[in-house]
């Protein structure tokens, strides 16, 4: 039975302090609602668990191990963990919550699963839970993501998941998310609709957050063992919507000893007008259904999000993250693109192991914030690098010929 930690949890209606809450068009109101009455009686049932915890086991890799880098922890000054998130099947943290939310739907009686995707992570993610539970999966995406991301759509096609290319507005994320809605609003009582973060509309945060706590679950059990003791001194997380970030502070938010640090990207610069840092750039707004700081216009406009990192690229971040932001529960460091790059030659030099883009911006807050050689800091590495080999090829090159012209 996962632990839950009352601090970590909305009120009823949804909200962290002022933030989340269900800000929904009135025809997607009896879908969400639906989900809002059932979630938590699901989440909490035994069945559930039983096979929740089962899939995590034997299907996605759990428990992944809590690694002691003890390389980077003499570059640092300090004692490093690595949560091994990059060691869950398809490579990243993110099939914890897309193994529930599939599970959730089959309790619900829902016969079709449907998810938008960007990069295409979470769009792989949802296929490949749907192929496993025999799940007919629609993912929407942006035709221009679907350009830019051909290994992605042709994995999602080959398990079997149906991918429509969007061709309104701007043909990316946020489009295929307003196709998706508009699809789940004309099929309510068959589908469910996976949504990859700890955004959108209550409850899909709190449904997120509970899902990915397994991870700070772990930790909490692996540090007993490895240090004798219960909670870590840091724990520092990347954080594009939150929903790794979520997972790994769960646990110890607001228990007084352990200071939880989120790496957002800065892109080009917090200042540059080309960011993906919300939380030092953001104002109070409502995107995909939640009120949380958003990067927007003085008269409300949405503004493009920028990160070299195609995880971290958005606008928004969870009402979870705005809300510890702004009690002081957390601290969030921005990390620029190239400040990024070093964190992942650091990473792989270090310890083989070659990141995410959206992990090393993790890495590197731990060379921007205070540590003593006491303290004991776990690393959420959210994934592996894999993904994202083509952008350091071609990052790398361009800095190898930058360092021979001088
Ligand atoms: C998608 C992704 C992220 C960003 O999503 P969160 O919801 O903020 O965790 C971070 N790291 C990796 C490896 C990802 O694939």
């Amino acid at each position: 039975m996962t632990h839950l930690n009352p601090k970590a949890l909305p009120n009823e209606r949804g909200y962290y302090g002022p933030f989340g809450g269900a800000y929904i068009p009135e025809m997607l109101y009896p879908n969400v609602e639906e989900l809002k009455t059932n979630y938590i009686p699901i989440l909490e049932s035994e069945k559930f668990q039983k096979d929740f915890h089962k899939l995590l086991k034997d299907y996605v890799g759990r428990p992944t191990p809590l690694y002691l880098a003890g390389n980077l922890s003499e570059m640092v000054g300090a004692k490093i963990y690595l949560k091994r998130e990059d060691l869950c099947h398809t490579g990243a943290h993110k099939l914890n919550n897309v193994v529930g939310q599939a599970l959730m739907a089959k309790h619900l009686g829902k016969k079709r699963i449907i998810a938008e995707t960007g990069a295409g992570q979470h769009g792989v993610a949802s296929a490949t839970v749907c192929a496993l539970l025999r799940l007919p999966c629609t993912v929407f995406m942006g035709s221009k993501d679907m350009a830019r991301q051909k290994p992605n759509v042709m994995r999602m096609r080959m398990l079997g998941a149906e991918v429509i290319p969007v061709e309104s507005g701007s043909k990316s994320l946020k489009d295929a998310t307003n196709e998706a809605i508009r699809y789940w609003i004309n099929n309510p009582s068959e589908t469910h609709y996976i949504i990859g973060s700890t955004i959108g509309p209550h409850p899909y945060p709190d449904l997120v957050a509970r899902l990915q706590s397994v991870i700070s679950d772990e930790i909490a059990e692996q540090l007993q063992r490895q240090e004798g003791i219960d909670a870590p001194t840091h724990v520092v997380a990347c954080a594009g919507g939150g929903s790794n970030a979520a997972g790994a502070f769960f646990r110890f938010i607001g228990n007084g000893k352990t200071i939880l640090v989120g790496a957002e990207a800065a892109g080009e610069g917090v200042d540059s007008g080309l960011t993906a840092a919300t939380i030092a750039k953001g104002t109070p707004g409502i995107i995909h259904g939640c009120k949380t700081l958003l990067m927007q216009t003085l008269d409300g406009q949405v503004e493009e999000a920028h990160s070299i990192s195609a995880g971290l690229d958005y606008p928004g971040i969870g009402p979870m993250h705005a809300w510890l932001a702004k009690e002081n529960l957390a601290q969030f460091v921005p990390v620029t693109d190239k400040e990024a790059m070093e964190g992942v030659k650091t990473l792989t030099r270090a310890e083989g192991i070659i990141p995410a883009l959206e992990t090393a911006h993790a890495i590197t807050a731990l060379f921007k914030i205070n540590l003593k050689k006491e303290d004991i800091v776990v690393v959420n590495l959210s994934g592996r690098g894999d993904k994202d080999l083509d952008t350091y090829q071609e990052y790398f090159k361009n800095e190898e010929a930058q360092l021979n012209a001088v």
